[in-house]
């Protein structure tokens, strides 16, 4: 019902630029994740798209109608944040129908209203308890309900989980992945700094950086073609390794030089890329060892970390290589201080220079 169009948005505190040339085409029904570092402007860019905040600079669309002017309450817009702040004093039922009352919505259409969204947010059974007497995760969905009951074409999320213990962020998330199924033509924004959210919930994630989007895809477009060095990093933990190397054969695949000896990427290159310095990117999942004693990567394993599902080995810094990980399914053990050779399938070799993909060149 709702697609949103941002066109050179910007926003500046006086003369301190926070977000420029934000451009983006967001679809009705939609979810959106923004990501990035803290403090690169995902609240920002949020609050003005709920109009909590002034754009000093581009276009907002909603709907084909530039609502730059028009007020938060006009804007069928409902925002979610990290703290749910509910009214203490009053029931789920009230904390829900609080906003409609003000609104003078007729008192049928309320209970009406109230009654769809605690049924869709299972919250039904505890109409009548006050706040205090809910887990943190039933607290999260009231606010959720607060912002259903005013039926918006868009919702905004601002980090929503963050204040969850770790069982409840899952079981919390998947009841969102379950509530926009349930509102297929409602569009989503969501803020998250969690990976794991960004991966499951987005249709399309958009990256934030350096006051700008760094890149926009759906998860795994991300992940397997990132743009550049930055979003190859962000996007995945532990973050893509990255190791110097050279380009010594160019064509339909390229050969690499680096520390650990030669090995082939599945990335084409050009006659004249022969020679370019480069940083090899490979994420930890995708590092195998190998007996050959020639790949990617040797070193020595300082540090493993033995999760049960996974194995983690920290190898020691080099010059060639900060902090290589390796991430190797099901349990190793008597690895530590062992030297080990790594290597990687080609497909999954990226290969950057000054911070690009070659791959988008
Ligand atoms: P994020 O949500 O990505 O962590 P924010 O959107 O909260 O980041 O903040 C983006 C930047 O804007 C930060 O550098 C922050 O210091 C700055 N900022 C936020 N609000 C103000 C304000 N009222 N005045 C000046 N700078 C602000
Ligand atoms: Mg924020």
């Amino acid at each position: 019902m709702a697609g949103l169009k941002l066109t050179n948005v910007a926003k500046s505190y006086g003369k301190v630029s926070v977000l420029k040339d934000i451009n983006l085409d967001i679809k009705t029904g939609e979810l959106i994740v923004f990501v990035g570092p803290s403090g690169c402007g995902k609240s920002t860019l949020l609050r003005m798209i709920a109009g909590l905040e002034r754009i000093t600079g581009g276009t907002l669309e909603i709907d084909g109608a530039r609502v730059n002017d028009v007020p938060p309450a006009q804007r069928g817009i409902a925002m979610v944040f990290q703290s749910y702040a509910l009214y203490p004093h009053m029931t789920v039922r009230d904390n829900m129908a609080f906003a409609l009352k003000i609104a003078k919505m007729p008192k049928d259409e309320i209970d009406k209203a109230v009654t769809r969204a605690a049924d869709i947010l299972q919250l039904t059974p505890y109409l009548d308890r006050l706040p205090k007497a809910l887990s943190g995760g039933q607290r999260q969905r009231v606010a959720i309900g607060r912002a259903i009951v005013r039926d918006p074409k868009v919702f905004l999320f601002d980090e929503p989980l963050s204040n969850l213990d770790a069982a409840l962020r899952v079981a919390t998330r998947i009841e969102i992945a379950q509530l926009k199924e349930a509102m297929p033509d409602r569009t989503m924004i969501y803020v998250t700094h969690d990976q794991v959210e960004a991966m499951t919930l987005a249709s399309r994630i958009v990256v934030l950086a350096d006051k700008g989007i760094a890149q926009v895809g759906t998860p795994l477009e991300l992940y397997e073609r990132p743009e550049t060095e930055f979003v190859a990093q962000f996007i995945g933990s532990p973050a893509m390794n990255l190791i110097a190397g050279e380009v010594i054969k160019t064509g339909e695949t390229t050969t690499l030089r680096v520390a650990g000896g030669e090995i082939t990427a599945s990335v084409p290159t050009r006659a004249d890329d022969l020679g370019l310095k480069v940083n090899v990117g490979v994420r930890p999942e995708d590092m195998v060892p190998t007996e050959d004693g020639q790949g990617l990567y040797s070193g020595e394993v300082d540090i493993v970390e033995a999760l049960g599902e996974v194995t983690l080995l920290y190898f020691q810094k080099d010059g060639a290589a900060q902090g290589v990980i390796a991430k190797l399914p099901g349990i190793h053990t008597g690895l530590r201080h062992r030297k080990i050779t790594l290597t990687a399938d080609p497909d999954k070799i990226h290969i950057f220079s000054h911070g690009r993909s070659l791959l988008y060149h």
